[in-house]
């Protein structure tokens, strides 16, 4: 039997306990909200919020941590330097991320990617049209054509990120404004997945397709077992290992080389 993947979902945990919109929306906290349709999902689920020691994501933790889901929004300067860089490397390991809505201005995936990451926003209380623009993507796996979102905060282009290796999704906004949504990346042996709804005043990962779209993103980003193998080797050295063993075949001498051009042999 196939091992559960382990996901962490990590969340800053401020919108909840300050707006009522969002405490609406989820009452115990996205994180915990998340931890419900994963776990049913059958993927084996632990939280983690900024207000926990070393922001619940110590090494043990992250070590045993297959994919690392990250929801940060007003507080992305308390996240600690170390913390970032433990996870960065872990990422460059084969650990997979999964970076929610307002997590752009992260300093995890600026660092990850490179950019700065910002783009338009306007809050207004309008919908989203999500479509779907590589229906043969594994993230993409069951979900509808297009998914009317009923109230989201615009994003809109231009987003400052680097091309993204794989786009999946791109967002539609009343304003006439377009979004990459749902952009894939790849960092060393890890795979990172942008994903643009979920202001947290609605309850926009409450609708099953969005659901469908990050169990699915879950799957994704996991690594393969045989990614271990090649990790080793970038933190250790070659010492006292066996080197390849491998022999030239002669090549054979020009008359038979001839004949065989020739059909005679
Ligand atoms: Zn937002």
């Amino acid at each position: 039997m196939e091992s559960r993947i382990r996901v962490t979902v990590w969340n800053e945990y401020i919108d909840e306990l300050t707006k009522p919109l969002a405490a609406e929306c989820y009452p115990e906290g996205i994180h915990k909200y998340f931890e419900g349709f994963l776990s049913a999902a059958g993927y084996d689920v632990r939280t983690a919020t900024l207000c926990m020691p070393e922001h619940g994501l110590t090494p043990e933790i992250l070590e045993s941590t297959d994919v690392l889901i990250w929801f940060g929004h007003v507080r992305h300067h308390e996240v600690s330097d170390t913390t970032i860089s433990q996870i960065h490397r872990r990422v460059l390991d084969g650990m997979g991320l999964i970076l929610l809505h307002s997590s752009h201005a992260s300093k995890l995936m600026r660092k990850l990617l490179g950019t700065g990451c910002m783009l338009k926003f306007r809050e207004d209380d309008q919908g989203e049209i999500l479509w779907v623009v590589d229906p043969r993507h594994p993230i993409a796996e069951g979900v509808p054509e297009h998914i009317m979102i009923p109230h989201e905060e615009m994003y809109g282009e231009y987003f400052d990120i680097p091309k993204p290796d794989e786009l999946v999704f791109i967002g539609w906004f009343a304003g006439g404004e377009v979004f990459r949504s749902g952009c894939c990346f790849h960092r060393g042996m890890g795979r990172i997945f942008y994903f643009q709804p979920g202001h947290e005043e609605y309850p926009v990962y409450h609708l099953e397709p969005i659901q469908r779209i990050l169990i699915n993103a879950v799957k994704w980003a996991a690594p393969s077992p045989n990614i271990c193998k090649y990790v080793q080797m970038f933190h250790e050295p070659l010492v006292g290992r066996d080197k390849i063993h491998y022999e030239i075949p002669e090549m054979p001498d020009p008359e038979t080389m001839r004949k065989l051009r020739e059909g005679m042999l």
